[in-house]
């Protein structure tokens, strides 16, 4: 197992035993992540609100750490990273996927319905990939993941918050990626189409048919398929790609 202390030179990266920060981790795509990294042998801990994972334990895989921590709170954040690092070291992976939706058309949109979502969506992930990328920087090297989605291209009625902060990460990904390279830091972004979890659930079985109908591959994904895309762009043979933008729609938006 390498990690803190690794003989990885600049701009390597470790395949396996890596420290992987999920937040949003306890459900859900976030949750489909952490079990791909942990298979991979990586040391992986997860954050949410309520602290608590569906599954602290998968059989046969290990267990990763659960921690409570709020990203739109920013002492939470540093405690949270602080904590991982006195444990295992400096954050070599980061999965920013926390996300929320508040949904409503734009004339009944409260400015705290909008901003509860940039906060969470967009803010939060200016915080913890500032934060993680503070010793990313250190290490020369580090990846960074961030969790768009397929809204912020094509845009969704009654999500005009959601959209916004999603597209909002695209630009500020790229104008990261290009600030680190030179440490041989990437940063890039996955955008998710219709994936079957809470989220989805949320938006209603009307509207997810409605969705599903445009899909090419003609059905959701399921978190698992996510998962993969964010285990490629933080795997070693995935060194050369940052600031791109990884659908994972079933091709809802392919082409733009
Ligand atoms: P879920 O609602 O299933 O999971 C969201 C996760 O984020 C939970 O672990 C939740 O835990 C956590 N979370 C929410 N707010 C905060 C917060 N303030 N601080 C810390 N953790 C928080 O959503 P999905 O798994 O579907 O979504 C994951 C990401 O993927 C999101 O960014 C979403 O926008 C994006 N996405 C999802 C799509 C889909 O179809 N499902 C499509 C495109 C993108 P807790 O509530 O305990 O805090």
């Amino acid at each position: 197992m390498t990690g803190p202390g690794s003989e990885a030179q600049d701009g390597e990266v470790e395949a396996r035993g890596r420290v992987v920060l999920v937040t949003g981790g306890s459900r859900g795509i976030g949750l489909a992540c952490a079990r791909w990294f942990l298979a991979q042998g990586d040391r992986v801990a997860v954050t949410s609100r309520s602290g608590a994972a569906e599954s602290d334990v998968d059989a046969g895989i290990g267990q990763f750490w659960s921690l409570t921590c709020d990203v739109t709170d920013p002492e939470q954040v540093d405690a949270a990273f602080s904590a991982i690092e006195e444990a295992w070291g400096p954050v070599e992976v980061l999965v920013a996927n926390a996300g929320v939706t508040r949904d409503t058309l734009v004339l009944r949109m409260s400015e705290e319905a909008w901003s509860e979502v940039i906060d969470t969506n967009l803010t939060a992930v200016f915080r913890v990939a500032k934060r993680a990328l503070t010793k990313m920087i250190r290490l020369h090297r580090g990846r960074v993941i961030m969790m768009s989605s397929v809204g912020a291209f094509v845009g969704s009625a009654g999500q005009a918050n959601y959209a916004a902060s999603k597209a909002g990460l695209v630009g500020m990904a790229r104008s990261m990626a290009r600030e680190v390279a030179s440490r041989s830091i990437t940063v890039n972004v996955v955008a998710p189409g219709l994936v079957e979890t809470n989220m989805l659930a949320a938006l209603g079985e009307e509207r997810t048919t409605q969705f599903r109908a445009q899909v090419p591959l003609g059905r959701v994904a399921r978190p698992e398929e996510v998962a993969e895309a964010v285990g490629f762009l933080a795997s070693a043979g995935a060194g050369y790609i940052t600031g791109v933008v990884l659908p994972v729609d079933g091709g809802l938006a392919m082409g733009l």
